[in-house]
């Protein structure tokens, strides 16, 4: 298997001609103009490790390390070099090799979301607003790049966004019936976007389909399989494929691209224990495609800037549908924030664990939003909101920032 894996790699590698046409687009290159930060440079390491003629130094995992994995470079590379396979492959085998092991940091990262949903959203509601009244004893803001600090301020930020889930089991179509939809409620999002995940329920219903909300579904694997931990990353599929296989829905939609992604790419699908995962839709795409434009919205006169996540855009290819799904609100304006081909800097865990970076990443977007005087700024990935919250905390400027179905779903008129 590590063989087939080394052969899958080489192969992946020798693709790249070095044009140097990928630089441009690629965000880490952008800040550091280091050739070992771009991806034509990470290519010649990832072949490096393959053919061992490259050593797993700190330095060259630190050029690795840095990758947003946002597949920027995938999107305008002419000879079709698989980028994001080829850096987590390249994961898989520095774990197979004992180089990267679970660091307390990803251990905290992939289980948080379960500890602190088992406390519920009442106490998580007290947890954000003592992070706020910290935040304000405390006089100055702390700084986004540091640990505390980007904790206090992450924690805060949850402050009136906590709230209870859909409840598990069926919620019936409410108009009709066209068939039976499945809802994703990934870890982050069921902590800090359960506003979306009804506002999805709602119009889903308004649409004609049953919601299915197993309780047995659980994590995408995201985290884990973008650090290499793919037996980690194939247990969270499968879970979630008995899971949604047991409800005998149509289709899986999901209101985070950053799990969507993983979860509409997995490979094994449950296969080997009989339990095929239906098809993975990002939400907007399966509203736009499934009757919600039968459905009446009240007008708002507004404009809303929409960001469009690398998840929906590089990996999925469903972002325009975003656009279209806000347009059949009358009177409402979309419009691209300025740079939408360049990663806001959330990446997964760069939130987190590369503050600095994320916050450089995440600034000229931020200027774009406060100076658009646009009403709402929408996203339908998580990590990304909540990034871009923090970026937009305490602006008098600042827009709304929501995921689309949200908006839709306060003007829907049922
Ligand atoms: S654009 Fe593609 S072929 Fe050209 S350097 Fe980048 S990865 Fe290699
Ligand atoms: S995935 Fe993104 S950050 Fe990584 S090399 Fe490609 S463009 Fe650069």
């Amino acid at each position: 298997m590590r063989a087939a894996r080394l052969e899958r790699l080489v192969r992946g590698a020798d693709l790249c001609v070095k044009c140097g046409l990928c630089l441009q687009a690629c965000p880490t290159y952008g800040l550091e103009r280091n050739e070992a930060d771009s991806p034509r440079g990470r290519i010649a390491l990832i072949q490096g490790l393959a053919e061992g003629r490259v050593e797993a130094t700190a330095s060259t995992l630190g050029h690795l390390d840095g990758c947003l994995s946002c597949r920027a470079c995938e999107a305008v590379c002419p000879s079709g070099v698989p980028y994001g396979e080829l850096i987590d492959d390249t994961y898989a085998d520095l774990v197979v090799r004992g180089v990267v092991r679970p660091s307390l940091m990803n251990e905290v990262l992939s289980r948080w979301p379960v500890g602190l949903g088992a406390i519920g959203p009442r106490a998580l509601a007290v947890a954000a607003r003592a992070a706020r009244l910290l935040m304000r004893l405390g006089g100055a803001r702390p700084s986004t790049s540091s640990g505390i600090g980007r904790w206090l301020r992450l924690t805060a930020s949850l402050a009136g966004r906590t709230g209870n889930l859909p409840a598990y089991g069926t919620h019936g179509a409410r108009h009709g019936r066209r068939g039976r939809a499945g809802l994703h409620l990934g870890c982050v999002a069921r902590l800090a976007e359960p506003s979306v995940l009804h506002a999805a329920t709602r119009l889903l219903t308004a649409a004609g389909y049953d919601v299915a909300v197993p309780e047995g579904q659980g994590c995408c694997g995201a985290i884990h399989l973008h650090r290499g931990f793919t037996a980690e990353a194939a247990a969270a599929e499968r879970r979630n494929a008995r899971a949604f296989a047991a409800e005998a829905c149509d289709a899986v939609v999901s209101c985070a691209s950053g799990c969507g992604a993983v979860l509409a790419a997995g490979a094994c699908r449950g296969k080997e224990d009989g339990a095929v995962m239906p098809e993975v839709w990002d939400i907007s795409r399966f509203l736009l495609d499934h009757h919600v434009a039968d459905l009446r919205f009240r007008p708002l006169e507004a404009r809303v800037l929409v960001h469009d996540p690398c998840s929906l855009r590089n990996a999925m290819g469903q972002h325009e549908a975003a656009y279209a799904l806000l347009a059949l609100i009358p009177g409402l304006e979309p419009q691209p924030l300025d740079g939408n081909a360049v990663c806001c800097g959330a990446a997964g865990t760069h939130l987190v664990l590369r503050p600095a970076t994320a916050d450089r990443l995440a600034a000229p977007k931020v200027a774009a939003a406060r100076t658009a005087g646009a009403a709402y700024l929408a996203t339908s990935n998580v990590g990304c909101a909540l990034h871009l919250r923090l970026g937009l905390a305490g602006a008098p400027d600042a827009p709304e920032v929501l995921h689309p179905v949200e908006l839709l779903a306060r003007q829907l008129d049922d």
